[in-house]
């Protein structure tokens, strides 16, 4: 049997203390970490790039095939990644939660685990947070903090015409992923005896529980310097994305199928589902991947990043929003992804 400790063992601000009592502040920018009234960050002249998100249980996870290690991480990353998505670097991030007597003191050690392995990787400082009870679910909201040389902060709205259409990784696996682990746990409750086979489909499970901010591509950015002209995080799939880079620069884009980037784990694990892989690609959301748009000058400075693929390019708006297969035919691009051009097909 586990240990388990009840958290009214330690009494609120024990538990604060137990949970941030290791803290060792990494960044000159923070000056007052955990333990006053606020923080204190100086950003040396530097712009200052905020975002927050929420996660709330049964809405954003299930914990019943979710590590509270892997939650906790992913809690911090889908935050750096919006600041990444800025072309800023992140460096601090505030953590609020709310939890339930559900919860032990060893399963909140789990989830702070995951959050410190993501802040250690990342470079980023825990410098304060909230902690509130909960009559139900679990529910973590965490804001992100980051710098950016002043004006070197990329926006959805400027794309250019005539620019390439990138995007950074491979598309969809998170959402098969979660196909998975939701078919998984209809079995299980079904038949606890079963035990799921997860290890088959290891890459797309880590792509949904376990998902990296791409700090490589900011960085690559700065060594090659490239600004994109736009960029955003792909967070809801890649359809919804383009059409908000698209709407918000008054744009119109054209992109090919054939140049989606498509990993064989997602597409063999596509087809177990039959799913087209194109579809996920499109319409899957959480990979967390940058979808950012460049200058056509700067196309030799990224043609031998492997982790970069050139998906299209930017037109004028009257030439609309679309997609071109790979038999060449001509759809537009919906927000709902694939379904609907399924619909248009037929
Ligand atoms: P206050 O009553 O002023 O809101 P708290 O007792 O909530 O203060 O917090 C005390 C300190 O601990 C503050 O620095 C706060 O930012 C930090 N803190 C509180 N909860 C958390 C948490 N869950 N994770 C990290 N830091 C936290
Ligand atoms: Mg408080």
């Amino acid at each position: 049997m586990e240990n388990r400790t009840e958290i009214s063992s330690l009494g609120e601000f024990g538990l604060i203390e137990h949970l941030t009592k290791n803290i060792e502040l990494q960044n000159a920018s923070s000056i007052v970490g955990v333990g006053d009234d606020a923080a204190v960050i100086d950003h040396f002249g530097k712009q200052t790039v905020i975002t927050s998100d929420m996660l709330v249980e049964g809405v954003h996870f299930d914990l019943m095939y979710t590590p509270l290690k892997h939650l906790g991480y992913k809690s911090v990353i889908v935050n750096l990644s919006d600041i990444y998505a800025m072309n800023a670097t992140p460096t601090q991030i505030i953590l609020n939660i709310a939890i339930s007597n559900r919860f032990s003191i060893e399963a909140l050690d789990e989830f702070y685990s995951g959050v410190y392995t993501a802040c250690e990787k990342y470079g980023v400082d825990l410098i304060g947070g909230d902690t509130s009870s909960s009559h139900k679910g679990f529910i973590i909201s965490v804001t992100a903090i980051g710098e950016v040389t002043p004006d070197q902060y990329v926006k959805r709205n400027t794309a250019k015409q005539g620019d390439l259409v990138c995007v950074s990784g491979d598309l969809g696996g998170a959402y098969i992923g979660l196909l998975f682990l939701e078919r998984e746990k209809k079995i299980y409750l079904e038949n606890p005896n079963i035990q799921p086979d997860l290890e088959s489909e290891s890459y797309v499970i880590g792509r949904l529980l376990r998902p990296e901010a791409r700090k490589d591509i900011i960085e690559f950015f700065e060594k090659e310097k490239i600004t994109p002209h736009s960029m955003m995080d792909i967070s809801d799939g890649l359809s919804s994305e383009i059409l908000h880079i698209s709407n918000q620069s008054d744009l119109g884009c054209v992109i090919y199928e054939e140049r989606l980037p498509i990993a064989d784990e997602m597409k063999n694990a596509a087809y177990k589902f039959q799913i087209d892989p194109t579809a996920c690609a499109l319409s899957g959301g959480e990979d967390y991947e940058l979808l950012f748009t460049i200058d056509q000058n700067d196309y030799d400075k990224i043609k031998l990043n492997e982790d970069i693929s050139v998906i299209g390019y930017m037109t004028e708006r009257e030439k609309g929003t679309n997609i071109i297969t790979k038999g060449e035919s001509t759809y537009p691009i919906t927000a709902q992804g694939w379904n609907a051009f399924k619909k248009n097909q037929g």
